[in-house]
C-alpha cells in the first residue's frame, strides 16, 4: 500500500499540482481545501503524511499544526508546511509549531518530492523494537513511548527519533551535522539550526519530569546526553 499524503492548500491550481505529482511519485492523494476539511479526512483515514499550506483561510497552517501536535490521534503524522514566506523568523516559527520541515513557494516538484521521501524515510520504524533506558527515562520503540517518573512523555515523532539516538549513545558530544545524519538522514534541505529547534522541543517535554538537564549543551561541539 503506497503512502497516503493530505494536501491541505486552498488555492485549487497549486492543490492539483500538488497532487498530479504526488500521485505521480507514486503516492495517494487526499485532499483538503482548509482545516475543517482537513479534519473531516483525517477522521476518514489517518495519512502518512501531510502537505500543510500555511496560508489557508480561517485556520492557518500554523493553527492546524499546533492542533494536529496536540492530537493523540495525529500527533504522530509528519508535516511538511509549504509557505510562501522565506525569511528565518517564519520557518523557525513553522519549525515550531509542530511542522518537521518546510518548503517555500515556488518550489521545484523534484525538490518536494526529495523532501516527502526524506520525511517518510525519517518516520519510517527502522529503530530496533528493544525498550532503552538510560538516566531514569525509558523508551519503547515499540510502543512509541517514553516515561519517566511514572509519567508518559509526549513527544513528536522528531524528537522520539532524536531522543533514542541519545539515549543509546549517551555521554558521547554529536554536532549538528551528525546529528542530521544520524536522526534525519541524510538528506541535503535541512539546515543546522533544525537540531536547535527539535533539542529545545526535546528539553522541553522533559522539563516537566525535571530531565531536560540530560540533554547537555556543548559550547562550539554540539549536544550531549549525560546523566553526569
Ligand atoms: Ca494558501
Amino acid at each position: 500500500m503506497s503512502a497516503k499524503i493530505l494536501i491541505v492548500e486552498d488555492e485549487p491550481a497549486i492543490q492539483e499540482l500538488l497532487s498530479f505529482n504526488v500521485m505521480q511519485a507514486g503516492f495517494q492523494a487526499l485532499r483538503a481545501e482548509d482545516a475543517e476539511s482537513a479534519w473531516q479526512q483525517i477522521r476518514d483515514a489517518v495519512p502518512d503524511l501531510i502537505l500543510l499550506d500555511w496560508m489557508l483561510p480561517e485556520t492557518s497552517g500554523v493553527v492546524l499544526a499546533r492542533q494536529l501536535r496536540s492530537d493523540a490521534r495525529t500527533r504522530d503524522i509528519p508535516i511538511i508546511m509549504l509557505t510562501a514566506r522565506g525569511d528565518e523568523r517564519d520557518k523557525i516559527l513553522g519549525l515550531e509549531s509542530g511542522a518537521d520541515d518546510y518548503i517555500t513557494k515556488p518550489f521545484s516538484p523534484r525538490e518536494l518530492m526529495a523532501r516527502i521521501r526524506a520525511v517518510l524515510r525519517r518516520h519510517m520504524p527502522v529503530m530496533p523494537d528493544e525498550t532503552v533506558a538510560a538516566g531514569g527515562l525509558e523508551l519503547s520503540p515499540a510502543s512509541h513511548r517514553v516515561t519517566a517518573k511514572g509519567a508518559t512523555i509526549e513527544l513528536g515523532p522528531t524528537e522520539f527519533r532524536l531522543l533514542h539516538f541519545f539515549m543509546t549513545h549517551a555521554e558521547r558530544v554529536y554536532s549538528r551535522t551528525q546529528l542530521l545524519d544520524q536522526v534525519w538522514g541524510t538528506q541535503v534541505f535541512v539546515e543546522e539550526r533544525t537540531v536547535d529547534v527539535h533539542i529545545r522541543r526535546l528539553r522541553a517535554a522533559l522539563e516537566p519530569v525535571e530531565m531536560d538537564g540530560l540533554i547537555q549543551t556543548v559550547r562550539g561541539s554540539g549536544y550531549r546526553f549525560s546523566t553526569h
